[in-house]
């Protein structure tokens, strides 16, 4: 396996692993933009994946499809292939490749914590263990996320007549805060931006239930008061916000730990709410898949690479370009 200008490309397989320019044959890992990119020949992916890029690419979501199931082996090259869930938003693989009698995982965007919109992330012993470290420093460290929901509810609590709008990536953590919300016991109907409403029914279609969802936009100003609404991170202090009464702007994400982050989004009520492994989740990971060599794709990637040395792992920063942390 080697680093080109496209990405990841497993020479004895002849594929290559979520390439940022269109190739003749693509393994993608899951549905953000970063990473499931249009215009492949072929693509292989998890069910979920690929109904996620036809929503979102159309056309573009490679002329050849081949879904493959969790655990199911296949044959490319002189390669064997299978996929495993990496807890990141549904339908997120992990991508193992066995060739020569060794074994590298490609984990993709990955993280530990429980979330109900997809499989957990499943440990798979490897000689070669390529990781993400968007949240690769010690000072990243995620607070459950059930307090950071609370927080939420309480200050509407606090504020009943004005709305809350929250800022959510379209995939993934908009279906997550709304299962987190339904399990602390809000049953009230969510409103939703226009943006979010395709993946929202996507979901659902996959089994994952979100209650009653209702579109913000025709639903009149004063049903809008004391409610809840959800809106892609880009439209939560322009002008489309400014209709609801009085907001308090909300964002979740693991960036929200970085006040500054906030600050500049006009974020008064920031949730730490991350679909990506934290620094611990990513050093626990290093112990529980046992690799003794480890890639570092993208991210913060020296303090792990030192974290990874120290603890006597073969360790490289691979620095690939083009990954924009889309849903973290
Ligand atoms: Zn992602
Ligand atoms: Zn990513």
């Amino acid at each position: 396996m080697r680093v080109c200008p496209e990405g990841l490309f497993v020479e004895p397989g002849g594929f290559f692993i979520d390439p940022v320019r269109a190739v003749e044959r693509a393994v993608v890992t899951h549905g953000h933009s970063d990473h499931a990119r249009p215009g492949h020949r072929h693509v292989l992916a998890t069910e979920g994946t690929l109904a996620i890029m036809r929503q979102r690419l159309g056309d573009g979501a490679g002329q050849g499809r081949q879904a493959l199931g969790y655990g199911e082996a296949i044959r490319i090259g002189d390669t064997t292939v299978r996929l495993a869930p990496a807890g990141h938003v549904l339908g997120s693989a992990q991508v193992v490749v066995e060739f020569g009698g060794s074994r590298v995982v490609v984990s993709g965007d990955y993280k530990r914590t429980f979330d109900r919109t997809c499989a957990p992330f499943e440990p798979v012993p490897c000689d070669v263990f390529v990781t993400e470290a968007t949240f690769g420093l010690p000072v990243f460290r995620h607070p459950p996320d059930l307090g950071e929901v609370e927080k939420l509810l309480h200050s509407m609590t606090v504020f009943p007549e004005r709305s809350h709008v929250v800022g959510v990536y379209a995939l993934g953590k908009c279906q997550r805060l709304i299962t987190l919300l339904r399990a602390a016991g809000y049953e009230r109907p969510i409103y939703l931006h226009g943006a979010l409403t395709p993946i929202c029914d996507l979901y659902r279609g996959f089994g994952v239930e979100l209650g009653e969802l209702r579109p913000a936009t025709v639903a009149a100003k004063e049903e809008l008061k004391g409610a809840l609404v959800l809106a892609p991170p880009g439209a939560i202090a322009d002008r489309w916000a400014r209709r609801l009464s009085d907001p308090v702007v909300a964002m979740a994400s693991g960036w929200m730990r970085v006040r500054q982050r906030a600050r500049q989004r006009g974020v008064e009520l920031p949730l730490v709410i991350s679909d990506h492994a934290d620094w611990d989740e990513l050093c626990r990971t290093l112990d529980e898949v046992g690799a003794p060599e480890v890639w570092v794709t993208h991210g913060r990637e020296e303090a792990l690479v030192h974290h990874a040395r120290s603890r006597g792992i073969r360790a490289r920063a691979l620095a690939l370009v083009g990954f924009e942390e889309e849903g973290a």
